[in-house]
């Protein structure tokens, strides 16, 4: 049995604001859709994870997923419910049994939802998850109450909404030919159809997140949920000097500095990174940039040190471990450091896959003191603070 799973992410998502749609704007230091496929790629029942998007969203979602095993996504169209049809008809080629259809915005559906969702498709060919309605409803035309709503057999639908895959392709052709227009969510569609649809108990925490107020609270509650989960805290050291030599510019957290010379290295000779990059292998214990790329290796020559970052981020991710803070002192009589630090910090961020403000770059001269205050070179401290299961 093969469990397809949708994630709808075609909408331009502007009610939440930002310069980005909502699913691409970072919570817990990832983009919102991140968290969102690797629910369910890291979901055991879940075979294919086909991600519908935005036109012109490509390079969005590229870097949004960056690391993840998914398939290249396909394009939606003007409405939820065409994109959604293009994603059903894009895994048939897997040929599923059953299908989760889910909104990119809810990137805190759990896996026991997952699995109740699965499991329910086994009694009925369509089952969606929702919340009952605790509030008391009026309906109230015009703005008037004309009369109170019985609740009691009122939901409200989350997703992921599962059905028996032929069943819903069917829906979805059969809406199409006769050009039905306005179904919001998947089991419109189905009921459209006359398929019978199971209500299934939802979860409070699979909110959707519509608002920028919404993105503000899940960057606070993914943070949260990402510490509480990892209690051993470790602190790791980096290093790193590098000489002067002719040149134009010194590259310092990923950030060129015009300068009357450069930093004499291997590679780019980003001393501050090169520190950074030797706290987190610290941390784990696993040596140093040294030992992951060899100075002898000439294809390291020039290279960009971001690689390097990224291997040790990638080391320790790979032990569930998350940075919580990174402190960058960079020792140098010139150039000026202070101008470029915010720049030095956004392009730190999304490398160490955390929000800016846990991230500290920091300037000192030697006071003329030593080589450093001779300006024969620059050298860098690193403190990482990184947390792990
Ligand atoms: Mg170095």
């Amino acid at each position: 049995m093969t469990v397809a799973a949708v994630i709808v992410a075609g909408g331009s998502g502007l009610r939440a604001g930002g310069e980005k749609p909502k699913q691409y704007q970072l919570i817990g230091g990832r983009p919102v859709i991140w968290w969102t496929c690797r629910a369910f790629l890291a979901h055991r029942g879940i075979a294919i994870v086909q991600a519908v998007i935005g036109e012109g969203h490509e390079q969005m979602f590229a870097e949004a997923v960056k690391g993840l095993e998914l398939p290249l996504p396909v394009i939606g169209g003007s409405t939820r419910q065409e994109s959604c049809r293009i994603g059903i008809e894009a895994v048939a080629r897997h040929k599923p049994s059953k299908v989760l259809i889910h909104d990119a915005a809810r990137p805190f559906v759990s896996e026991r939802l997952i699995d109740s969702v699965i499991s329910w498709l086994d009694r009925f060919p369509a089952a969606i998850p929702g919340m009952p309605v605790a509030e008391t409803l009026k309906f109230a035309p015009g703005g008037m109450v004309s009369r109170t709503v019985d609740r009691a057999a009122i939901w409200t639908a989350q997703t992921p909404q599962g059905f028996l895959y032929d069943g819903i392709l069917d829906a979805y052709r059969k809406a199409e030919a006769e050009r039905t227009q306005g179904l919001t969510d998947d089991a419109s569609v189905a009921e459209h159809a006359g398929i019978a649809i199971s209500m299934i108990p939802g979860d409070m925490e699979n909110r959707k997140l519509t608002t920028a107020d919404d993105i503000v609270m899940a960057d606070r509650d993914m943070t949260g949920r990402q510490l509480q989960e990892r209690p051993d805290v470790r602190v790791g050291q980096g290093i790193d000097v590098h000489p002067f030599e002719d040149g134009e510019a010194v590259i310092l957290c990923g950030v060129a500095i015009p300068h009357t010379q450069k930093l004499k290295g291997h590679s780019d000779a980003d001393v501050a990174m090169h520190a950074l990059t030797d706290a987190i292998l610290g941390t784990i214990g696993e040596g140093d940039i040294g030992t992951h790329f060899p100075p002898s290796d000439p294809q390291w020559k020039g290279a960009a040190s971001r690689i390097f970052l990224a291997k040790a981020v990638e080391l320790l991710e790979a032990k569930r471990g998350i940075v919580a803070n990174a402190d960058i002192t960079i020792l140098a009589e010139a150039p000026k450091i202070a101008p470029h630090v915010a720049a030095m910090r956004a392009c730190l961020a999304p490398l160490l896959h955390v929000d800016a403000t846990r991230i500290a770059v920091k300037a000192t001269t030697m006071e003329r003191l030593g080589a450093i205050g001779r300006k024969e070179g620059i050298m860098a401290y690193a403190t990482v603070t990184v947390r792990l299961p």
